[in-house]
């Protein structure tokens, strides 16, 4: 079995927050030996372009944007001033993208579109020349309805690829781990979609999920553990993100670090988000991923040195957290392949650590996100404020280079939580902060 140093396991069992850095992190040169490239990334763009018509007339929230599911780069100056006053500190609002309310939003949906253009163009139901908004004509609708599209997820995932599949007229079912909310369940189940609850965590649901659809021959699963499709809809957020910082004139070069806080579940959205971000920028930018205390799974993994699987059970964690998109007990090993060479390093985020600074972030700007969403907050703090990120900058000759650094916070969900969820949470964080 594989296995960690064992001062490193020590701590991840006392659940003490951690920075760990990558010893084997290499320069971005190292992008070209991935089994994913650039002409990944860019066929998932083109299919969400093509698609974008077609996603507009489905949902009406993205009329305005013409079908485009994007979020907006916000300034958060008194967040900045608390959390990371040299350089500039922005917030990536992915707690606000549109039709599913967190990250998953373009990852999931990406995939089941890549899945309802193949399917209808090897039945012929479309041709490939067609305008992709034939996909929701009712003959084609009613083809999709014999399908059935299935999921595991702790939640997030399961409400962007049920509210996708729903959509466009498949059969959705969403195999929910224990630690799945019940708003989502609620929410999903008034779309049509078939919520099965599960009493395992987020593995068991996944496996269930896989095991029912494998047995279906009209039955596609998205696997989260394992999923391309996934990972690179979800990367076209890097190039996005490089237009947002290009308008807002915000430099990225060896002169003007970025750094980037990503929180971790499974690893699928933060590791595509991660190559997204290497592929536009190179070595100027250094992606840190967040993880709870209790599910430190990427963390696990990278840190044994090599792709055979090692759990955060393995270590004697139980993955529990209230960081529901974060309850993962081993990390995607698409994922750890792929950020093997490319990650700067992970960090381990107590609860009572988000539930403050989602207060914070209520506080000080406006802005609801739900938990899992906070852990990268924590990013700057550890980076900065700890021995190791200090020397890991000098090494990198980027301490001299703060004033004129990035950083960048992906806030990855929360504006579908219910009012009366956000309140327990801020009230929790208040609390916290004032004891
Ligand atoms: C899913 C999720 C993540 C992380 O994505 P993974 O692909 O599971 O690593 C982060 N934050 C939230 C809110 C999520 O739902």
């Amino acid at each position: 079995m594989p296995y960690l140093p064992e001062d490193l396991a020590a701590t991840l069992a006392a659940r003490t927050p951690t920075l760990w850095l990558n010893p084997r992190l290499e320069p971005a040169a190292a992008l070209a030996a991935l089994p994913v490239g650039e002409a990944d990334v860019a066929a998932a763009r083109e299919r969400l372009e093509r698609c974008a018509p077609l996603l507009a007339r489905l949902f009406p929230e993205l009329a305005a944007s013409a079908g485009l599911i994007e979020s907006p780069l916000l300034p958060v100056p008194a967040l900045a001033e608390a959390l990371c006053p040299q350089g500039r500190l922005l917030i990536k609002a992915d707690h606000a993208l549109p039709v599913a309310g967190s990250i998953k939003a373009r990852g999931g949906i990406h995939e089941v579109l890549e899945f309802a253009e193949t399917l209808a163009l090897e039945q012929g139901w479309i041709a490939p020349d067609d305008d992709r908004t034939r996909l929701a004509e009712p003959a084609v609708r009613e083809r999709f309805a014999r399908y059935t599209v299935a999921v595991g997820s702790t939640g997030n995932l399961g409400l962007s690829i049920g509210i996708m599949a729903a959509a466009l007229g498949f059969k959705a079912v969403v195999h929910m781990s224990a630690d799945a909310k019940q708003w989502k369940k609620d929410r999903l189940r008034r779309r049509g979609v078939t919520v099965v609850e599960h009493k395992g965590q987020y593995g068991e649901a996944v496996a269930a999920g896989r095991a029912a659809a494998d047995a279906d021959p009209y039955a596609y699963f998205v696997d989260d553990e394992h999923s391309l499709p996934l990972l690179t809809g979800y990367a076209v957020a890097a190039g996005r993100l490089a237009a947002q910082l290009r308008d807002a004139a915000i430099a990225v070069d060896a002169e003007h670090p970025l750094f980037v806080y990503l929180p971790c579940g499974v690893g699928g959205a933060p590791a595509g988000i991660a190559l997204g971000l290497k592929q536009a920028f190179g070595d100027a930018v250094n992606v840190f991923f967040a993880e709870p205390t209790a599910s430190p799974c990427m963390l696990v993994q990278l840190a044994s040195g090599g792709l055979e699987p090692l759990s955060v059970y393995d270590i004697g964690l139980d993955n529990v957290t209230e960081a529901d998109g974060l309850a993962v007990g081993a990390a995607s090993l698409l994922a750890a392949e792929l950020m093997a060479s490319l990650l700067a390093g992970v960090f381990t985020v107590p609860d009572e650590e988000l539930f403050r600074d989602v207060y914070r972030l209520h506080k000080m700007e406006k802005l609801d996100i739900e938990p899992s969403a906070a852990a990268g907050f924590s990013g700057p703090r550890r980076l900065l404020d700890s021995d190791a990120g200090r020397a890991w900058l000098a090494a990198r000759h980027l301490d001299a280079k703060l004033d004129q650094a990035t950083h960048i916070l992906w806030t990855t969900g929360g504006s579908f939580v219910p009012a009366d969820e956000h309140a327990r949470f801020q009230a929790r964080g208040e609390a916290l902060l004032a004891g």
